[in-house]
């Protein structure tokens, strides 16, 4: 807990602030030891400031987890109907209390209303999901023995002891919670670290967590910078999940293999998407807007590529520029409004180098291309560029702002060769009114989801299967069983009953080979022995 009152910062009148009394309750979820500097949030939506949270140095780090530790002792005891019972009721409240929710998303991140409420939904997704489905994942397993009868085996799944999370400012709601979830329900304790320009989102989730019931020091919370944190959190936690930049995700796993602790990286993307002839036009045009511009682009799983077929490219341009220039841009607090602001004056001076860039290289702009000061301070309009070549950044960095290139392509295949042509491999869309070829299609894709007449929103809601990247996209799966055993050691505990299986009575050392050459060879013939389900 903090042991400082809040300073009271935030702007005085504005429909972009936060009640003081929720400030001051979140801001009590940070553990910090001694009296800290203080560092302040301000909303991308008008640059005021929302409040301050402490500085934590690598002395709070060590409370936390010494705190949490001492927690996850009883906790690893409880029933997953315990647990549950917790997860179940942090859902009903994250639902309960949306609009508090909502309002908090849109001011530390900047977007619309609409996206805001895809960190609600998917909060809520994950609760149920793992409330229900941990046990599943997680009880003790009959394995077959290796002499059938006479071995018994039971594979257990433990609880890693302390889970470290490094979240980004994104998906301020949904980063920073969804993976504690499935770790809490496996047994551990949690310390978090949210991004330094979104904690207050972080910190009200988990205040929620603690309203469901969850005993005290289970989740602990530091704030301040991943520089300075990074290392200790590193080195107190049993295993590492990280969301955010590639960049920063090699430098964690290089700090976890050290150290020889695990670690789960969700990483960046240059994620593409295909529209073959056959797609019904109506249905990508809008689902190419959604996969571009929710959250300003700023979502690992947006589209920054269109490959678009050249029989159909004109119309496809024609429709999408026209629909692009209808999207709304605000930084309204309702529902309405088409896409918001990007995060920060850093995101806003990438979006419009990548632009620039690409322009003075010969690329030409459809629609966009240019800032929106008169929106607000830090809003980018939604852009579509086309004749983008190799050499210019935005055709193969990850630029994570409203700007899509547009390419056509002649065949299936080539389209499929131009959508792997990347060092990432987060997420993939497929539009086609043939869905065995795009099923087809997308099994020639290397990336960890592929949507066929989705943008992202299919593979992502479809939580009992995983998700993740491959090649320069991260390291291991959230959702489903992996996004759970990860979060485990697994154990396999063997008895063995009146027969040694290397100490065969009356039998000579030669015998007892003999004997398991046979036992082999029969095994080898018969799958049902090996692999039967005890
Ligand atoms: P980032 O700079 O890598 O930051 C992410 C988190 O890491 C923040 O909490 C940051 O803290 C912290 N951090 C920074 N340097 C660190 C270090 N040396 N040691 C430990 N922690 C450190 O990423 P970002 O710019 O915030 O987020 C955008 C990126 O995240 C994009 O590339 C996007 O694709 C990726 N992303 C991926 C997924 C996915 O699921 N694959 C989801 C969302 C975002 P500070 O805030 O204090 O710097
Ligand atoms: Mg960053």
């Amino acid at each position: 807990m903090a042991a400082v009152s809040t300073p009271s910062t935030a702007a005085e009148s504005s429909e972009h602030r936060l009640p003081d009394a929720l400030l001051e309750r979140v801001v009590q979820r940070v553990t910090a030891v001694g009296d800290r500097e203080w560092r302040e949030v301000t909303t991308p939506l008008t640059e005021e400031v929302l409040g301050q949270v402490p500085v934590c140095t690598a002395e709070d780090v060590a409370a936390a987890a010494h705190r949490g530790r001492r927690a996850q002792q009883d906790w690893a005891q409880r029933s997953f109907r315990e647990r549950a019972r917790v997860i179940h009721r942090f859902h009903d409240l994250v639902l309960r209390e949306r609009g508090k929710g909502l309002d908090l998303i849109q001011l530390e991140s900047g977007k619309v209303r609409f996206h805001a409420f895809e960190e609600i939904a998917d909060a809520s997704i994950v609760a149920n999901y793992y409330g229900y489905a941990a046990e599943t994942h997680l009880r003790p397993r009959r394995r077959v023995g290796m002499l059938p009868v006479l071995t018994r085996v039971e594979e257990q799944r433990v609880p890693k002891g302390l889970v470290g999370f490094i979240a980004p400012w994104n998906y301020p709601l949904s980063m920073a919670i969804t993976d504690i979830i499935p770790a809490l329900m496996a047994g551990n304790a949690c310390l978090l670290k949210p991004a330094s320009t979104a904690p207050l989102t972080a910190l009200w989730a988990v205040d929620l967590m603690y309203e469901a019931g969850l005993p005290e020091d289970l989740i602990t919370v530091v704030t301040g910078s991943g520089s300075q944190l990074g290392e200790p959190i590193i080195d107190e936690a049993d295993f590492i999940t990280f969301t955010g930049s590639t960049e920063t995700g090699r430098w964690i796993a290089a700090q976890c293999g050290q150290r020889l602790t695990g670690c789960a990286l969700e990483l960046g993307g240059k994620n593409p998407v295909i529209v073959r002839a056959d797609a019904n036009l109506d249905k990508a045009v809008a689902g190419v807007i959604r996969g571009a511009f929710s959250s300003a682009g700023q979502l690992c799983i947006s589209f920054e590529r269109a490959y678009v077929h050249e029989d159909v490219r004109e119309e496809f341009v024609r429709r999408l520029v026209a629909e692009v220039d209808q999207l709304e841009l605000s930084t309204d607090l309702s529902y309405g409004p088409g896409m918001g602001s990007l995060h920060s004056r850093d995101q806003l001076r990438k979006a419009a180098a990548h632009v620039e860039d690409a322009v003075d290289k010969g690329a030409t702009v459809l629609t966009g291309g240019r800032a929106r000061p008169d929106v607000g301070p830090l809003f980018y309009a939604p852009t579509v560029l086309t004749d983008v070549t190799p050499d210019m950044h935005v055709a193969t960095q990850e630029t994570f702002g409203p700007v899509l290139s547009l390419y056509g392509f002649g065949d299936d295949e080539e389209a499929v060769a131009l959508a792997n042509d990347t060092e990432y491999g987060l997420n993939a869309s497929i539009w086609t009114r043939d869905v065995d070829r795009g099923m087809a299609m997308a099994r020639e894709i290397n990336a960890g989801t592929v949507n066929i007449n989705e943008a992202y929103a299919s593979a992502w809601g479809s939580i009992d299967a995983p998700m993740g990247g491959f090649k320069d996209s991260g390291l291991g799966r959230r959702h489903g069983r992996e996004g759970i055993i990860k979060y485990t050691e697994t154990k396999n505990i063997a008895a063995q009953r009146l027969l040694s299986p290397t100490d065969l009575p009356f039998l000579d050392q030669e015998q007892t080979a003999k004997v398991f050459d046979t036992v082999l060879r029969v095994l080898h013939r018969n799958p049902f022995v090996t692999l039967r389900r005890p």
